[in-house]
């Protein structure tokens, strides 16, 4: 079974407007509420790959209970930790072809919630059905800037394998850390903002930016680069991944799928290219979607064929 997290859920509501008026009154007649947060995106993943996944996290308040009762109407198990602030509500306006986006920051959490949540996660990691973890998405306020390494500390301790995707100083901090996750996958933004200068997706450029000495022992690290499919580093091993040319529709969570997939074929023992081609496609197949975190299936033959893996 995977165990993913998402420290910073939200409920996702999205507004379609056909024109946005500033300064006055819209009024919106088709209004969609999901779980949302990269973690929830991975786990809706996952859960259509009929994987064995259970959600965990902070949750909070009455949009917190409405989290947990949509996951389990959709048959994702659930066991998150109640804190006693509010879980948030994020606002996508979809509007003229753009998308304006309202993000509350959400709850902050208090010092015995924090201890208290590692003894809840501890429980969880330590169960034997849970083989890896995928942990995803931003850090709430009130935690360490370390958190993380802790909870990749418990994993470690159970020898659970852990893949990490979050940015900034959260994950300068684990890079920095004894303990280290399995897999990253930063996008060359975030690449770019760990190491502090520009990384373009020349595979030369980025060969040699991954054997910087921050990224030691981490054994997975992939890249994606968007309608460049992907470049990754396994142990010594460098691949780039070529993907097909797809009809993009709405790729925001395309990464978060590409974490799914990822997840998934490392808990099936999958080769590294069967692992490489299951997360391009997984991603690609969010970005074919309208919807965040949703694949159709059915293209995923025919694109797991037409994904090119070389070694270099
Ligand atoms: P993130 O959302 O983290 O920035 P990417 O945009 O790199 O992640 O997308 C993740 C993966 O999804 C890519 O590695 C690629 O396989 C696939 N993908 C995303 N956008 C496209 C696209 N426009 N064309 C083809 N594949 C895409």
């Amino acid at each position: 079974m995977i165990l993913t997290v998402t420290m910073n859920p939200s409920v996702d509501i999205s507004y379609p407007l056909e024109k946005f008026n500033l300064d006055t009154v819209n009024r919106v007649v088709k209004v969609s509420k999901t779980p949302g947060g990269k973690g929830l995106n991975v786990t809706r993943v996952l859960k259509q790959l009929n994987d064995e996944v259970v959600a965990t996290g902070f949750i909070g308040g009455a949009l917190g209970t409405d989290i947990q009762k949509k996951l389990l109407k959709k048959g994702i198990k659930n066991d998150f930790f109640e804190i006693s602030g509010e879980t948030r509500n994020c606002i996508a306006i979809l509007h003229e072809g753009n998308q304006t986006e309202i993000l509350e920051k959400g709850p902050t959490i208090t010092k015995s919630e924090s201890d208290n949540f590692l003894e809840h996660f501890e429980k969880l990691v330590k169960s034997k059905e849970i083989k890896i973890i995928a942990i995803s998405g931003s850090l709430p306020d009130g935690l360490e800037i370390n958190y993380y390494s802790k909870m990749i500390g418990i994993c470690e301790k159970y020898k659970k394998s852990v893949v990490l995707d979050c940015s900034g100083k959260a994950l300068l901090e684990v890079l920095k850390n004894e303990y280290k996750p399995k897999v990253i996958k930063p996008n060359t933004e975030e690449l770019s903002q760990l190491i502090g200068k520009d990384v373009s997706k020349n595979p030369d450029e980025l060969k040699k930016v991954l054997k910087d000495k921050l990224f030691e022992k981490i054994e997975w690290i992939i890249v994606s680069l968007g309608a460049d499919g992907a470049f990754a580093k396994h142990n010594d091993k460098f691949y780039k991944v070529n993907v097909p040319n797809i009809k993009v529709v709405n790729p925001v969570g395309s990464g978060d799928s590409t974490v799914a997939g990822i997840t998934s074929a490392i808990h099936e023992n999958a080769s590294d290219e069967d692992l490489l081609r299951k997360a391009n496609v997984l991603g690609m197949l969010n970005a074919m979607e309208k919807l965040t975190g949703f694949v159709n299936l059915e293209n995923y033959d025919k694109l797991f064929n037409e994904v090119e893996i070389l070694e270099i």
